[in-house]
């Protein structure tokens, strides 16, 4: 089922905090939930353009995303608090804390790679999602629609990622290029977009790209479904398996043993056959949806039968 929802808590949150506006405006007898009116104040912050709405918004919302959930994560690592953090750890005793030489150096290459690969990314986008006609600004769409577009997206997303990021496994692209985001082999939040620029643009920018144009994408759809796969990417990368976020097992294992579990979601390597190796391991039965706050080690040790230790 997995291969089908590994995305799905991020947008169940979504959900939450739709259903939390509502209630809010509802004992506040409001005229417009609070998502509501950040969207009217951003279509009057940008005059209605539709393109400021579409470039800047993107920009913004992922830049805010970005520091806020890497400076979580980076607080966690450096300063390994909280305590009882430490036991969500997927490999314990890896990055605790992270080498700080290595750090900047991951930073510097996801400012280059913004700079490079995410403008001509988002403005293939913008006139993709032009030529099939942008939906007008009015009314935004419910959240049912969100989630189902979001849904979708992430699908389509699944295919296109999964073919170039198996492409870069080929022993040419990938001691030129790959290499580089295999150099963590237990990762940390602020690695998931550590990359070539060449690999970011192709394996996590432009894949992005055809959901948005075939599912015709409304503006503020589109910025969630971008919030929600930075998200993802950060969780997935982040080395902490924690309670009711998305499972990072799957792609940790990838950057483990390489040659298996090439996709986001599991189906396409369901399909091709390339999630055998892990599917025989205790990774496999610990990537799940943690719906208590017991550890995905405590729920799955090893088969001697010890908890592996968090210390
Ligand atoms: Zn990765
Ligand atoms: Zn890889």
């Amino acid at each position: 089922m997995q291969i089908f929802f590994r995305t799905v808590p991020i947008h169940l949150w979504f959900l939450t905090i739709w259903s939390v506006s509502k209630i809010i405006q509802y004992i506040f007898n409001q005229q417009q939930t609070v998502w509501e009116m950040i969207w009217q104040r951003s279509i009057d912050y940008y005059e209605q353009d539709k393109y400021k709405l579409f470039e800047y918004g993107i920009l913004v919302t992922s830049t805010a995303t970005s520091v806020i959930v890497l400076s979580i994560y980076s607080f966690f690592d450096f300063t390994q608090k909280p305590a009882f953090i430490r036991k969500y750890k997927i490999n314990p005793n890896t990055n605790e804390p992270p080498d700080s030489t290595k750090f900047i150096k991951v930073i510097s290459y996801s400012v280059i790679n913004v700079i490079l690969a995410v403008i001509p990314t988002t403005l293939l986008a913008y006139y993709g999602l032009k030529w099939r006609g942008i939906p007008s600004l009015y009314p935004l769409p419910n959240i049912l629609t969100v989630l189902i577009t979001c849904f979708i997206n992430d699908h389509i997303f699944d295919v296109s990622a999964y073919t170039t990021h198996r492409i870069m496994h080929h022993r040419l692209l990938y001691k030129h290029i790959h290499k580089i985001h295999h150099e963590y082999k237990s990762t940390i939040a602020v690695a998931a977009f550590h990359s070539h620029p060449v690999e970011h643009l192709l394996v996590n920018l432009l894949p992005l790209v055809p959901g948005i144009v075939i599912m015709k994408c409304h503006i503020a759809t589109a910025w969630i479904y971008l919030i929600g796969h930075m998200l993802s990417s950060f969780i997935t990368h982040s080395g902490y398996h924690l309670p009711f976020l998305n499972s990072p097992e799957y792609h940790d294992f990838h950057h483990m043993k390489f040659e298996c579990n090439y996709s986001v979601l599991g189906l396409m390597d369901w399909i091709f056959g390339t999630d055998k190796l892990f599917n025989n391991t205790i990774y496999h039965k610990r990537d799940k949806i943690l719906f208590s706050l017991k550890s995905a080690h405590e729920l799955y040790p090893k088969e001697d039968g010890k908890v592996v230790k968090t210390q």
